[in-house]
């Protein structure tokens, strides 16, 4: 009970001066309750009922309350929406009877970014990232308190700083005055930001926290690591000693991937809206254990770029193909293992409950099982010989299998475990009988058969009367409480057994609860072994994940290697198959090499482009996480990065329009791609007037093949954009066929050589539902233009070629023959071709020495010159 002037009050009001911006949660009995603008906050987000204490006095407090065994769920929606939680909790043990304030303390204040350990979202980080700046350069920190993982990076720029964090997807920042600059916060999207002022590093602490190996070569990284452990550390109210180690890593030991072509090929979120559903990681989303989880969305984040490693990957993965008893084994073992690193992590700070205590138990006690289905030692030496067995051992001695959730409460030491706690709990058990003997014993005295001796909270022991009986009540019985049907005593001998009861009972509580604290701390001190086993198991748990995924979706193993092709048989998009109910899905067949580097992919509107894009970039993804593929055969060059633009997409929030967005993106992708990239443009130039925009993919195509030379898929209802063909060397033009039938078209999504006649928008916007009438009149006045539309000369071909002319299969490439085609192939006159162009097109820069390069450049001036 609270009102404004007792003790409880003045001691919520001390702990609230701790946390002016955080909502408290103050343990009240089985509560968590909170107070005036808390209360009013809470209330509106969590949609609990706003009561008020003191309600006639003249200023009421307002109050709402939740359930402390459902307290996890309501922090995480506060901290959802940004707001801080912290918790102030009973300490010590509760007694029974009247008895002095309780101690509390706050004990914890969870932000976003370290509210890992509540999330109901298990297989994710949850990272808090630090972003600094110096004249050294800039650096990012990384830290998931929930498990202990801390890591570090150092990077040339802000800008490289930030894309890094933003590849983690971190829901709190924190940054130094120097690196919060507006566009840090833009490129952050949004989430909880923290500018720190302290930046003091403290390198002797810092060496004892992660071992002074971790430090080595750390100059501009130090504040970012020292910034996150302190924040960490306030806020959590604990020492981290779950942080044990810090990773130093480099970028460039991964494939790259801008948060658009993230965003483009769904891999953790869905484009159109938030959700996971339709997400590459849904369909591999089949990890057993939480850690297993969240290393396979890791390792979707960031695929390998070395050969060696990759195959390794492949070839645990494969075993676990192959040996489908084993892959079973393994999984129902794992399906025991709980968060080992969460778990481990709460136990060493101390905010472990019996249960969770003794889950860790229980997912120690699976290992055996783990190890037994492992078959072949390369899969055994994945995980360590120490399977922290004593670890287990100690928790089954000093902890029953079905502890209470409250360490204060009794209930959690086996019988034997300690002698004098047994004798104690004897005497509290002994006792109450000596109260049910001790009913008999009044009734008969009294002769009132039906009293009853309870046990009151605040009050102890009663012998509770019914009204009816009040008059035959003995004299000596004293009374303590009349309410309106019942009356409540007690005697000196019942306050005598009380005593002896309580007594026993309340030591028995207090001598389970040290012992339950000591067992957490020694159990506490085993984190690091506990971390080396959560992390082989999660890897395990990773790659036969991949397993299970391959085997359940038919998926192949890739070769993989530096050739800088690509050769796909029969490839899949794995999300797109599983998502088409009555329909199979057509698979196909894409070889890109020195002679087929750039696709100019063209074909009606929904005949599957941006789906086969998206494919060929997840199978190399896919192949470069070391998993298998959606195809049925596939060598895959290593990419060095993906880019992928698909679609149109307004950024109104940050200003930008669909085609500025467009054209900042293929800006950034033609300033960062390389030779050994791989880059997917769907529909460039679609934002601006026709003429624009063709010119505009006109020269990026032409940039990509001449200058970049890397892979690339160029997606384009653009039809003119075939004549390159011409002048590109190693370009290919190929559509996605469709057949029309009486005005009907029938989507084959087969992919063919050569390009496209026609985009067939009228008829797709038929089928879309658009009325007939302005169907009818569309295609009139498509009619009218063309007729109106100047025939160009030959040469103006090579720029805007006639609109629905296909462009026949080029030479040395079979085209198959299509059934009820009516892709009228009209040969369009060839541009003459440009032979500077075509020169300098066969010219392998990387080819050449000094002395060659210098040569072409004379023949090349020599033939423009001759051109006139
Ligand atoms: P637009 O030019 O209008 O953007 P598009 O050519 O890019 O269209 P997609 O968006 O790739 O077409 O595909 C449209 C739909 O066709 C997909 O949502 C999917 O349902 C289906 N589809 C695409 N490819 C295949 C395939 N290979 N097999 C079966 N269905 C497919």
């Amino acid at each position: 009970m609270i009102s404004a002037d007792t003790p409880v009050y003045q001691q919520y009001k001390d702990l609230k001066k701790q946390v002016p911006d955080a909502i408290l949660f103050f343990r009240l009995g089985d509560f968590y309750e909170m107070f005036w603008e808390d209360a009013k906050w809470a209330a509106a987000i969590l949609e609990l009922s706003l009561t008020s204490r003191n309600q006639n006095a003249a200023d009421p407090i307002p109050m709402a309350g939740v359930p402390f065994h459902a307290v996890e769920g309501y922090i995480q929606r506060l901290v959802e929406v940004g707001k801080k939680v912290a918790i102030a909790e009973q300490v010590g043990v509760i007694g029974t009877g009247a008895k002095k304030l309780i101690d509390r303390k706050i004990v914890r204040v969870i932000t976003p970014g370290l509210s890992g350990d509540t999330t109901a979202a298990a297989h994710e980080s949850a990272w808090l990232v630090s972003i600094t700046q110096n004249r050294r350069g800039a650096a990012v920190g990384l830290l998931d308190a929930s498990t202990g993982d801390l890591r570090v990076c150092q990077v040339e720029g802000l800008e490289a700083a930030v894309a890094e964090a933003g590849r983690h997807g971190p829901r709190e920042a924190l940054l130094t005055e120097e690196s919060d600059t507006p566009a840090v916060r833009q490129a952050l999207g949004g989430i909880c930001v923290t500018v720190v002022k302290d930046r003091s590093v403290d390198i002797e602490a810092l060496r004892q926290q992660v071992g002074v190996w971790s430090l080595d070569g750390l100059t501009s990284g130090l504040e970012a690591v020292q910034i996150l452990l302190r924040y960490a550390r306030e806020n959590l109210r604990s020492d981290l000693s779950n942080v044990v180690s810090l990773h130093q890593y480099k970028l460039g030991n991964s494939l790259l991937m801008d948060e658009s072509t993230r965003r483009n090929l769904e891999l953790f979120r869905n484009l159109r809206g938030q959700g996971r559903a339709g997400t590459v990681l849904s369909l591999l989303d089949m990890a057993q254990t939480p850690m297993g989880g969240r290393l396979v969305r890791e390792w979707l984040g960031a695929p390998l770029l070395d050969v060696e490693k990759i195959r390794e990957r492949q070839g645990a993965v494969g075993r676990f193909v192959a040996d489908t008893g084993a892959r079973r084994a393994l999984r129902a073992a794992l399906a025991q293992v709980s968060d080992l690193e969460r778990l481990a992590a709460r136990v060493s700070q101390g905010t472990a409950t019996p249960r969770n205590v003794n889950a860790l138990r229980a997912s120690l006690d699976q290992l055996p099982a783990v190890v037994e289905a492992l078959s072949g030692e390369e899969l055994r030496a994945l995980l360590p010989d120490d399977l922290a067995a004593d670890v287990a051992d100690d928790i089954r001695a000093w902890l029953v299998p079905e502890p209470p959730i409250s360490p204060t409460e009794g209930g959690l030491v086996p019988e034997g475990a300690d002698p004098d706690l047994d004798r104690m709990r004897m005497r509290a058990r002994d006792g109450k009988g000596e109260i049910a003997r001790l009913e008999t014993k009044l009734k008969n005295v009294s002769g009132i058969q039906s009293l009853k001796i309870k046990h009151i909270t605040n009050m102890g022991y009663l012998i509770e009367v019914s009204l009816a009986n009040k008059d035959r009540v003995p004299k000596d019985w004293i009374l303590k409480q009349n309410l309106s049907n019942n009356y409540r005593y007690f005697t000196q001998e019942l306050k005598e057994f009380e005593e002896t009861i309580l007594t026993a009972d309340e030591r028995s509580m207090a001598q389970e609860y040290k012992h339950f604290t000591a067992l957490r701390l020694r159990v506490g001190e085993q984190v690091a072994r506990i971390q080396v086993l959560a992390r082989s198991v999660a890897t395990l748990d990773a790659l036969s994940t991949l397993a299970e995924v391959a085997v359940r979706h038919r998926f192949c193993c890739p070769s993989v290697d530096n050739s800088g092709e690509l050769d796909i048989r029969a490839g899949r998009h794995p999300v797109v198959e599983s998502l088409l109910a009555d329909t199979p899905f057509v698979a196909n067949d894409l070889k890109m090499d020195a002679r087929a580097q750039f696709i100019v992919l063209t074909g009606p509107n929904m005949a599957g482009k941006s789906t086969l894009m998206r494919q060929v970039a997840l199978i190399a993804l896919l192949a470069q996480i070391g998993s298998f593929v959606p195809a049925a055969a596939a060598r895959i060059g290593i990419c060095d990065r993906i880019c992928v633009r698909v679609g149109a997409s307004d950024d109104l929030a940050h200003g930008q329009s669909t085609f500025m967005v467009e054209m900042s993106e293929t800006a950034s992708i033609l300033q960062s791609a390389t030779a050994s990239s791989l880059v997917l443009l769907d529909e460039i130039g679609r934002g601006t007037s026709t003429y624009d925009g063709l010119s505009i993919a006109w020269a990026v195509a032409e940039d990509l093949h001449d200058r970049v030379r890397c892979r690339a898929i160029f997606a384009t209802h653009y039809h003119e954009l075939a004549a390159l063909r011409e002048t590109c060397a190693r370009l290919r033009n190929m559509h996605v066929a469709i057949s029309e039938q009486n005005d009907r078209l029938t989507f084959l999504r087969k992919l063919r050589e050569g390009a496209a006649s026609s985009s067939y928008g009228i008829q797709c916007a038929r089928l879309a539902g658009l009325p007939l009438a302005v169907v009818r009149r569309a295609k009139t006045v498509l009619k009218e233009m063309e007729l109106r539309r100047p025939r160009p000369e030959p040469t103006q071909l090579s720029l805007f070629g006639v609109a629905g002319a296909e462009i026949a299969p080029e030479a040395g490439t079979e085209r198959a023959p299509e059934p009820r085609t009516e892709i009228a192939p009209e040969p369009p006159s060839p541009p003459p071709p440009d032979p500077v162009r075509l020169a300098l097109a066969e010219i392998d820069p990387d080819q050449l020495s000094p002395r060659e390069a210098h040569q072409a450049l004379y023949r090349l001036r020599g033939m423009l010159e001759a051109a006139g």
